[in-house]
């Protein structure tokens, strides 16, 4: 079994990228054996409780009985067909369960590959919709600053600009427009100064604007970052009043992470398009949809050339169709919103005590999502320590930047939950890892 280890890190180490990383250095990856529930099993047999959600997406936990019948039952009938020209049953199905759960104007679904592409495919919407309206020089997003949006072009053009290192693509990446992030929390009391990057920005620059795109109420990979819903609704008026798009980006606030179903339920606002990926297909399986008016798909296909100009290989796959459909159906069975408020509090009586840490800046809590903000980002040597610590401690926590941060599946138990935070406290409160 050793053997089998050392080959699988040495093979790594040699030939496979990971996110975010160089060859040179590249910091200690664990092999995994399997996983089930919210337990991740290593090589050596180790397990680690989950923290992350495998990035937001695994919200039933892993290794699910109805998540995988699905899979088989869908793999018994076809794995894959071409969309173009065909249809099935998996994706009117999964598209009936959509709309059960958006809010009744977004009624045309886009199915693609991941969240990037359906950002891609968001904003490509947006422009032809501005062009066949015949307002070809409404061709500009804006956005909040501390967003993130995916790794394609687009999706960075509005990610931020210092941690999308933005200079490194200059003169071939778009350069749009930035708002100030707002400062208001989720739990501040509002003020309307609070919008006036944005309103700035909306006024000045308004004949250009084709849409403003955004994370809803949590920016996620950005920051961890919990906004006012006031800002929304805001976003929301001078869209309507300056006829600018509204795409809300809810890849990894989508399907109850927030404590609402959407980030935009926070604001009781509808966007223009909404963008879902992630949690989507309950971490199994990569896919990306964009839903937009009948409005929007109605003005496209008046206009020039009369279609949509976007069609992936892959577009529809049935198997992802079908587990995602699953998924969205244990969503509703299991109450994902008593799970949700349940972690909602834990989290927030069991982190309040890394407030006494000096390392530590600020602690916050939304939903299924608890963070804690540390006063120094953590260098790429303390990073691999502390994550180190972390596994053999028996927790999977990946932290970035300055924050070590909860975002469990919804399936967590309570004594599973409070092993994640006892960890958490033990080693920031230790802090061996500087
Ligand atoms: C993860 C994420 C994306 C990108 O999704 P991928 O599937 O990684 O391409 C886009 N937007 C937001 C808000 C995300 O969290």
């Amino acid at each position: 079994m050793a053997d089998k280890i050392d080959e699988i890190i040495d093979f790594d180490k040699t030939h496979l990228w990971h996110p975010y990383t160089s060859i040179r250095e590249p910091l200690p990856v664990y092999p995994v054996k399997r996983a089930d529930g919210c337990l991740i099993t290593l090589e050596d047999d180790k397990e680690l409780i989950d923290g992350m959600s495998s990035w937001w997406a695994a919200i039933h936990g892993y290794n699910n009985d109805f998540l995988n019948q699905a899979v088989q039952t869908q793999l018994g009938s076809m794995s894959h067909v071409m969309f173009g020209g065909l249809t099935h049953e998996p994706a009117v199905r999964l598209g009936q369960q959509l709309l059960e759960l958006l809010p009744d104007s977004l009624n045309r679904i886009f199915y693609c590959d991941s969240g990037s592409v359906a950002v891609e495919v968001s904003m490509k919407m947006a422009m032809q919709y501005m062009h066949s309206l015949g307002k070809t020089e409404k061709k500009r997003f804006a956005t909040i600053r501390g967003g993130y949006h995916g790794d394609t072009f687009h999706g960075m053009s509005v990610c931020d600009p210092i941690n999308g290192m933005h200079t490194l693509y200059q003169g071939v990446l778009p350069e749009y427009l930035f708002a100030d992030k707002p400062n208001c929390t989720y739990s501040d009391t509002w003020r309307d100064d609070d919008f006036q990057s944005m309103q700035e920005l909306v006024e000045q620059n308004h004949k250009t604007l084709c849409a403003i795109v955004l994370e809803p109420v949590v920016q996620g990979a950005g920051g961890m970052y919990f906004y006012h819903p006031e800002y929304l609704k805001k976003v929301r008026e001078i869209c309507d009043e300056y006829q600018i798009l509204l795409i809300a980006d809810e890849i990894a606030t989508g399907f109850g992470r927030t404590g609402k179903l959407f980030g935009c339920d926070h604001a009781q606002i509808t966007p223009d398009i909404i963008c879902l990926g992630k949690a989507l297909t309950g971490g199994y399986m990569t896919m990306g949809t964009v839903v937009a008016t009948e409005h929007i798909g109605e003005v496209i296909s008046a206009g020039q050339p009369g279609v949509f100009m976007h069609g992936p290989t892959f577009m529809g796959n049935p198997l992802a169709c079908s587990v995602a459909s699953a998924s969205l159906d244990l969503l509703v069975k299991n109450d994902w919103q008593e799970k949700v408020n349940r972690i909602e509090k834990q989290l927030s009586t069991e982190l309040k005590r890394c407030l006494e840490l000096h390392s530590v800046q600020g602690v916050r809590v939304l939903g299924a999502i608890g963070v804690v903000e540390l006063k120094e980002s953590l260098t790429s040597e303390s990073m691999a320590t502390i994550q180190q610590q972390f596994v053999e401690h028996g927790v999977w926590i990946r932290p970035f930047g300055k924050l070590v941060y909860l975002m469990p599946p919804y399936i967590i138990s309570q004594s599973q939950l409070k092993r994640l935070t006892d960890v958490m406290y033990k080693i920031l409160s230790e802090g061996k890892y500087l």
